[in-house]
């Protein structure tokens, strides 16, 4: 199939482009890497009137190790996010959940902001941004607003954004001392959106103890599900935590919904799983 008519927009500066989008209002769209949005119009599952297509503005290309964590710009691939080796130094989470993501052929168009405003709830971006606390820069033609990921992912395919704006950057907050992360996930194929998917933060202290753990879930409900489960691990030395009590805990918390693709029960087998992982191999990064 072909998409439905619309009018194309390439401008080449960002005022331009919120001036498009303002008079579009809920007509308008935003084009990044079109990995997920031009399929979508060639099933016309999208008809927006007008595209905006940003990616001649180089305004929204940087992304940067700040002092408080990685400020990703809108335009930034998810390959070069995946190949920087000044965030992997700060936050190892990116590249970790990145190389899960889809081929590398998708990763070197597909942006880590797009992938956030799409919010599939079985991608990989949105859980990062959720159990690190970061949050998106949205602009529009006059205005701009940091959405804590807490209050941006608010559906399946569903985020905050609201017609008129531009996600501009997000940002990932930098990981505390002595904390380690690990993504983890399982695909019927190497590629796909995962089944089921757990990301898992835990930082020690000076003795080595467990002082905070937190995980997210992907695939088994309509938005990122966090827990913080630092309780759960009692403040005990990371080596003798009972981390599948504390996953089990995690489990319990879920309820998945049923598809094509697994039933729900197997889908929190999987979360049971792959938490016990997750959290076994964040406790050894912090170690
Ligand atoms: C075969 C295949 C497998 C894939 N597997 C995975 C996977 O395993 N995990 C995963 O996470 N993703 C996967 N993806 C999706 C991929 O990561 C996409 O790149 C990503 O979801 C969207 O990024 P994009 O830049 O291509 O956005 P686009 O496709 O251009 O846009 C997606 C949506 O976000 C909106 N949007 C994009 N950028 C902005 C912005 N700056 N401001 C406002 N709105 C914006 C668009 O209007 C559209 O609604 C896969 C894609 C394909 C084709």
């Amino acid at each position: 199939m072909k998409p439905a008519p619309f009018d194309y927009y390439a401008p080449r500066d960002l005022g331009e482009a919120l001036d498009v989008l303002a008079e579009a209002g809920e007509h308008g769209k935003v084009l990044a890497g079109g990995q997920s949005l031009i399929p979508l119009l060639n099933m016309r599952l999208a008809a927006p009137e007008r595209l905006v297509d940003i990616n001649r503005i180089a305004s929204l290309e940087p992304f940067e190790v700040t002092p408080d964590g990685v400020r990703i710009g809108a335009l930034a691939r998810h390959s070069q996010v995946e190949r920087s080796e000044g965030i992997a130094a700060v936050q190892p989470l990116l590249r970790q959940a990145l190389r899960l993501v889809a081929h590398p052929v998708i990763r070197n168009r597909g942006t880590v902001v797009g992938s956030l405003v799409h919010a599939d709830p079985a991608a990989e971006l949105p859980a990062v941004l959720a159990l690190l606390r970061g949050s998106v820069r949205l602009a529009r033609a006059g205005g701009v607003r940091d959405v804590p990921a807490g209050e941006f992912f608010t559906g399946p395919l569903e985020s905050a954004l609201e017609p008129g704006e531009l996600a501009v950057s997000a940002h990932f907050p930098r990981l505390p001392e002595r904390t380690g992360s690990s993504f983890v996930e399982v695909a019927r194929r190497h590629g796909d959106y995962a089944l089921a998917g757990v990301a898992a933060v835990v930082t020690v202290d000076d003795d080595l103890r467990v002082s905070e753990a937190r995980v997210v879930c992907v695939g088994v409900g309509p938005v990122p599900l966090t827990a913080d489960v630092s309780g759960w691990c009692e403040r005990r030395p990371a080596s003798t935590v009972d981390w599948a009590a504390v996953a089990r805990a995690v489990q319990d918390r879920t309820e998945p919904e049923a598809d094509i693709h697994a039933t729900a029960e197997y889908r929190r087998h999987l979360v049971g799983v792959l938490a016990v992982r997750a959290l076994t191999e964040a406790a050894r990064h912090a170690l």
